[in-house]
């Protein structure tokens, strides 16, 4: 008897022991990681990830800061608190203190950064920018020791069209001088954030750390220095996000904060990726259910930004960002995906808090109607408050126009016959204009590699109205078919790694049409960056005849004469028909060959080509 009685007293001590190790506290994370003092966004929500965080009390001693709320989830391992970061709160270190009812406590120092001195003051990008679209991973590796990272999953195979090549930071910073020289005035890279999945990692859009620079592509610091260091270049840099989803190697998904957290279904749902509906007066919830709640992928969760916490998540996150590394704009990704109220808000409350800032929404829709639902201050009844928004309508017309023979509707006509939509825009010039992306078929193979389509091509691009964006190794023919595989058209530029015996930054190996084209693009982006009339002017264009396309950019002092043929003879223009944009004009220089022209009556027109003219009064 009494030996079973002490069997039960040791029972009874074993099991306290056991309960209190089940209760030790620990704290995984806290996010955001720290914030800044002065900042106009001061109503912090603090996600606190840790072993049974969300059974304490927590206080904080300082005056500066306020407890406002604690949200407890269901989920005992998370907390998220209200905090209040009042004007006086000096930078510095604050403690938060998180007592249990059994008297265990732990903290957490929480920092309140200094603010940059140029923070809130960045430019945007505009239509005085060409945009440089790279990946990260397929760029320039500029540290091989980075490849492989032991927290990391997947490892680095450049053999593997999908896997990871070992491209990074420190490659792009090497790169800049290259990028800045080229005419470029922005870069866009894609996204940069950990991505630790077990496969197809390389494109960084299966997020699983909003905080955390993938440490195979560099680290924070790393991602920081390399702003400053394109500013000091004269480059903007534009961050890739992705709000939609996230990986499902994310911590946040493996151990979710609240059940609805991400968008659940009992069995594997994928979107529709029909962002076309949600503007269709006419869909049903069935449809708008899925678009917006289905999953990008297997590997991609959706999340929920209806969520409150989610979206306070998402938005704090973003403007960590932005105050952290002190870039100039935001490209978001899969923009008709999340929920669109929620979107709204968020871009509304960035430019709110950063009004010169520039965000472009990834919008692939092929109709200019439903692509101009997506820009703010449309006349359709959803105001996005996204200021630029992806002009699809104009690269499906460009991926045609060149190749097509001409008819009443096919061939160059298509390019005439979007922009006249432009009625539909709230603001033209704010939009994102592009032959391809990470996403499409490389340029150059769509139009049968053909140097004569690019260089007519690339003129129109950088001279209609809008943003151009240009995808990495564009400027050097690089090839690609989409149908292939995304790898193939995500391919290693040539002298981004060591061992390449073709170098593109130096022009070393390159064949003929490859320097071509490379000093065909360099003339003519350094050209657009000083041309204020290609920024800001007018447009007028006349209606495509005989193979020949005809239009004007122009303002009270300048004008520019862009004229595209297409046939294979070359032809002598007459130019009556564009009386209206001529009176004024006597002379002119073509901005590529340097040739002057003195008679504006007759224009002798190359075969398969394009000119640009810059018109002068004397
Ligand atoms: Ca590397």
């Amino acid at each position: 008897m009494v030996r079973s009685r002490v069997i039960l007293f040791l029972i009874f001590l074993l099991h306290g022991v056991l309960c209190h190790a089940e209760d030790t506290l620990k704290i995984y994370s806290v996010e955001p990681p720290f914030w800044w003092a002065g900042m106009e966004y001061n109503n912090l929500q603090l996600l606190v990830y840790g072993q049974n965080i969300g059974n304490t009390n927590v206080s904080s001693s300082s005056p500066d800061i306020q407890i406002k709320e604690i949200h407890r989830p269901e989920n005992k391992n998370y907390l998220f608190i209200d905090i209040e970061i009042f004007p006086e709160a000096a930078p510095g270190v604050y403690k938060i203190e998180f007592l249990n009812d059994i008297n265990e406590t732990t903290s957490i120092q929480y920092s309140l950064k200094v603010r940059a001195e140029n923070a809130g003051k960045q430019k945007g990008f505009k239509s005085t920018d060409v945009i440089y679209l790279l990946m990260p991973d397929r760029f320039s590796n500029g540290n091989p020791e980075n490849d492989n990272h032991k927290d990391m999953l997947e490892s680095a195979d450049r053999s593997n069209p999908n896997g990871r090549h070992g491209g990074d930071i420190e490659g792009i910073a090497n790169h800049l001088d290259y990028i800045a020289d080229m005419g470029f005035t922005a870069i866009w890279i894609n996204p940069l954030l950990e991505n630790n999945m077990p496969a197809y990692s390389y494109h960084g859009y299966a997020i699983t750390d909003f905080y955390r620079i993938d440490p195979r592509f560099g680290s924070n610091h790393d991602y920081k220095l390399l702003v400053d260091s394109a500013h000091s270049k004269g480059l903007k840099v534009i961050m890739d996000m992705v709000f939609n989803h996230c990986g499902t190697g994310n911590p946040l998904i493996e151990d979710l904060p609240v059940p609805d957290w991400v968008n659940m279904w009992d069995n594997f749902t994928r979107t529709s990726y029909r962002g076309d509906i949600i503007s269709d007066p006419y869909v049903s919830d069935y449809d708008l259910e899925i678009m917006e709640k289905g999953w990008f992928s297997f590997g991609m969760a959706d999340l929920n930004q209806n969520n409150p916490f989610v979206y306070n998540y998402l938005l704090q996150n973003c403007i960590w960002w932005i105050e952290y590394s002190g870039i100039d704009g935001i490209r978001m990704d899969t923009y008709p995906f999340p929920e669109k109220e929620s979107m709204a808000k968020w871009a509304k409350t960035i430019l709110e808090l950063y009004p010169r800032f520039s965000i472009v929404g990834e919008v692939w829709l092929r109709e200019p109607a439903q692509t101009a639902y997506w820009q703010e201050g449309n006349r359709f009844g959803y105001d996005s408050f996204l200021p630029v928004v992806t002009d699809f309508p104009l690269y499906y017309a460009m991926s045609e126009a060149f190749v097509e023979k001409e008819s009443w509707q096919d061939g160059i006509t298509k390019l005439h016959n979007i922009l006249s939509q432009d009625f539909l825009y709230s603001n033209p010039d704010n939009l994102l204009v592009f032959a391809d992306n990470h996403d499409l078929s490389r340029f150059f193979t769509t139009i049968n590699e053909d140097l004569s389509l690019f260089k007519m091509a690339m003129t129109f691009l950088l001279t209609t109205r809008g943003i151009p964006e240009i995808y990495y190794g564009t400027e050097i023919l690089m090839t690609g078919e989409e149908h292939s595989g995304h790898g193939y058209i995500r391919q290693d530029f040539p002298g981004g790694w060591r061992t390449d015996t073709i170098n593109a930054f130096v022009a070393k190996g390159l064949s003929p049409d490859q320097l071509e084209a490379q000093l065909f693009l360099k003339k003519l982006l350094n050209w657009r960056a000083s041309s204020e009339v290609i920024h800001s002017g007018h447009l007028k264009h006349y209606l495509p005849a005989d193979g020949i396309y005809v239009y004007f950019r122009y303002n009270d002092d300048k004008s520019v004469m862009v004229a595209i043929n297409k046939n294979s003879e070359e032809v002598q223009l007459e130019t009556a028909r564009f009386k209206e944009n001529l009176t004024e004009y006597n002379s002119a220089v073509e901005i590529i060959s340097g040739s002057a022209i003195s008679d504006l009556d007759n224009i002798r027109l190359p075969s398969r080509s394009a000119i640009v003219l810059e018109l002068n009064k004397d």
